[in-house]
């Protein structure tokens, strides 16, 4: 089978899982977008990609994601960054990426809306939201098996989306989150729909929540997801990350 072929009923078979989710849901399939999470994989298979139909790609990592997005810039693709962000590099995802979901600290809103005045651009951002448990009261092995994942606390949440909101380089979209590995994807999302829901009180057009991957498409469907990151149930495994 052609690369072109499998990605094809890869996405086709993800496509049926978010439609059985959004009917059992009792949601509008056009409600939720599908982004196909291409880290690890050539900007071949972005370019297939979208020939088939694919609007939404995301990336993890500026060195590789620049040079990709650069290489498959004129196919009319919305670019997203998902992966947690260093400040000296916040300039730099800024000149390529449309969409951020990973800002959660204020240090990066200033460093994303100075590299999006610099390039002249607006940047649409949403809120990283940690739902892991907090690390002190963690046994240690846990602590060390979830290792640095990013996403403010609950807490912050409000303060970092007024700064972003208040950037006019930057544009407040709502919230993204990863689930706990090992722990139960619903309650996460539905923390992270509360999270939401105060949100939007201040900030109505904050309505993106951003949840839920190949393993757990269906409970963030079910708890409200606007945006799913879709990777390995549409491009395959990818090689191990260091
Ligand atoms: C890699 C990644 C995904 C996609 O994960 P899959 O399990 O391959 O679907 C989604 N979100 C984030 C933040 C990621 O880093």
């Amino acid at each position: 089978m052609s690369r072109r072929d499998e990605l094809g009923e890869r996405l086709a078979a993800v496509e049926e899982r978010v439609v059985a989710a959004c009917r059992e849901a009792g949601r509008d399939r056009a409600e939720v977008t599908v982004i196909a999470v291409t880290k690890t994989h050539p900007a071949s298979d972005v370019r297939l990609l979208a020939e088939l139909g694919v609007a939404d790609v995301a990336e993890n990592r500026e060195q590789e994601a620049g040079p990709k997005a650069a290489e498959c810039a004129g196919l009319g693709l919305r670019w997203h960054y998902i992966g947690q962000l260093q400040t000296n590099k916040a300039a730099a995802v800024a000149r390529w990426a449309d969409v951020v979901h990973s800002v959660d600290r204020l240090r990066l809103v200033t460093a994303l809306r100075r590299g999006a005045e610099q390039g002249g651009r607006r940047l649409d951002c949403l809120v990283q939201v940690s739902l892991d448990p907090p690390l002190a009261s963690a046994p240690d092995a846990l602590a060390g098996a979830l290792g640095p994942r990013g996403g403010a606390f609950p807490s912050q949440v409000d303060e970092i989306a007024d700064a972003v909101a208040g950037s006019g380089s930057l544009r407040l979209r709502g919230v993204m989150a990863v689930a706990p590995r090992g722990g139960d994807a619903a309650a996460a999302f539905a923390q992270l729909a509360t999270v939401s829901d105060r949100l939007r009180k201040g900030h109505p057009d904050a309505s993106w929540i951003s949840a839920g991957m190949s393993g757990d498409l269906e409970a963030a469907v079910h708890a409200g997801a606007t945006h799913l990151r879709v990777g390995s149930a549409i491009l395959g495994m990818r090689p191990p990350l260091r």
